[in-house]
């Protein structure tokens, strides 16, 4: 670790645009600040700069003036890393920035670590490893509500709603540890029900964490989804609605799509990375090109985070049909009896072949765009994503959803214990176990490895 370095990248993504910034952070932040730039008004001096404020000016490389630089002027411990902080905008394009890094190299700056910013910000306490968690994702989420919801970790409501669990986890092994090594003490004992009610209030706020993660990952970074069915049963006239144009050829002749396409389309706030998949038919019938499509959908069906399975309800249903709903048993699959307007005409259809594999259903005419809507919230619906509350806390990442687990797990096994009679210092090793287990979330007693490993996807600059 290079802590009382002072570190330079660029903050702004690299390439073509109106402005880039290049930000420098450390203890010879204005020392080095102050051989690079110069601020057009004479009386005006960067060491003399207070935080807050901005000077205009331009910066010298190999004692040449360069571009034209606006510099803005943190002070420690009130800036982003904790630590001296200057933020120079020179103009866009890599060429200016590229000689303003390299100058402030010569003056003794060194090129940033990726995330060395946000880790310097954690290490001086200016932020949580969980907050720290959320300004990467803010960085990557795909979509406005996704950052929104990363905001919310950056706001630090997981670390505390993590610390009201932790006190609350922490007093009772304190009384649990009195009660069990103190017994001359008369420590009074915990009443079992009560010891259960309150450990039952914080694995309730757990449970809420770790079942909200999916429907939360879902709206950061969008669902893979993939699209199944029969062909002719209107899964190229569903992508379109989706898709809001005509993508797909649509033809009432059977298999015209036959590689699997890549497309991502947005259904009210979920982003859906769809594959559309070739026409699913009984083997017997499937030439080999097509016999390929069939291998990669069943594939994709395994590792899909939403599935469409579509049926024509204007035709009887098939072998096909029923193996397409077998495979999507247990699976977050929704179920699309689509052709609606031919069902009317007393068609064969049975619904309850299918409708046993599937958690949810909609029927709908593909063909009707007012079917979008309804379609909309049957997917939010089954994602969970229709009953995520926007203002709680949530897990933003796999690392907090594992130590979010293991302390729900803990906690379930303390009351097992509990309710097991099994004694209260049973009780006590579970609740140890959480604790730690929150530690962990926390980053309370993140090991370097950890915090190393949180860094390692960070971007340079940030
Ligand atoms: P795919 O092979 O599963 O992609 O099916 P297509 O989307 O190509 O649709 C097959 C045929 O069914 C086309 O002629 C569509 O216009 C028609 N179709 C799709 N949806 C509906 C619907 O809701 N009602 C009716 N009557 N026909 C539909």
């Amino acid at each position: 670790m290079r802590l009382r370095s002072t570190i330079c990248a660029l903050a702004t993504p690299p390439g073509e645009g109106g402005i880039a910034v290049v930000r420098l952070s450390g203890p010879d932040a204005y020392a080095i600040g102050a051989k690079v730039f110069v601020p057009i008004h004479k009386g005006k001096s960067v060491l003399n700069a207070r935080g807050y404020t901005a000077l205009f000016g331009h910066y010298l490389l190999d004692g040449q003036e360069m571009d034209e630089t606006v510099a803005l002027f943190y002070r420690a411990p009130h800036s982003y890393t904790g630590e001296d902080v200057i933020e120079l905008s020179v103009h866009g394009g890599s060429a200016m920035a590229d000689g303003l890094q390299q100058a402030l190299i010569a003056a003794g700056a060194v090129p940033a670590a990726p995330g060395e910013f946000t880790r310097r910000a954690l290490e001086n306490g200016r932020m949580s490893l969980t907050q720290a968690e959320a300004v990467m994702e803010i960085i990557s989420a795909g979509s406005r509500q996704g950052a929104a919801l990363a905001k919310r970790a950056l706001d630090g409501r997981l670390a505390r709603e993590a610390e009201g669990i932790r006190k609350t986890l922490q007093s009772l092994a304190a009384h649990l540890t009195a009660w069990i090594d103190y017994p001359e003490e008369d420590v009074p004992e915990l009443a079992p029900a009560e010891l259960k009610e309150t450990l039952q209030q914080q694995k309730t706020l757990l449970d809420g964490w770790v079942d909200s993660y999916n429907a939360g990952a879902v709206l950061r970074h969008g669902v893979d989804c993939v699209l199944l069915g029969r062909p002719n049963v209107g899964k190229s006239t569903l992508l379109n609605l989706l898709a809001g144009f005509d993508r797909a050829i649509v033809t009432p002749v059977a298999g015209t799509t036959r590689d699997v396409v890549e497309q991502a389309v947005q259904l009210g706030e979920i982003r859906l990375n769809l594959f559309d998949t070739a026409g699913v038919r009984g083997e017997e019938e499937a030439d080999a090109i097509e016999a390929e499509g069939i291998r990669r959908s069943w594939k994709k069906l395994e590792e899909a985070g939403l599935v469409l399975a579509v049926f024509d309800a204007g035709a009887p249903v098939t072998d096909a049909d029923i193996e397409i709903a077998r495979r999507c048993e247990g699976r977050p699959a929704l179920a699309i009896f689509n052709k609606q307007d031919l069902a009317a005409d007393g068609s064969q259809f049975d619904e309850s072949l299918l409708t046993p594999y599937f958690r949810n259903v909609i029927r709908l005419c593909a063909r009707d765009a007012d079917s979008l809507a309804p379609l909309t919230r049957a997917v939010a619906a089954l994602l969970g994503t229709a009953k995520l509350d926007p203002n709680a806390a949530g897990l933003i990442n796999q690392r907090q959803l594992a130590a979010a687990t293991a302390a729900r797990d803990a906690v379930g096994e303390a009351i097992a214990a509990v309710d097991a009679g099994f004694g209260l210092d049973a009780a006590g090793v579970c609740i140890e176990d959480a604790l730690r287990a929150l530690a962990d979330l926390t980053g309370e007693d993140a090991t370097e490895a950890v915090i190393d490993e949180v860094f390692s996807t960070f971007c340079v600059g940030k």
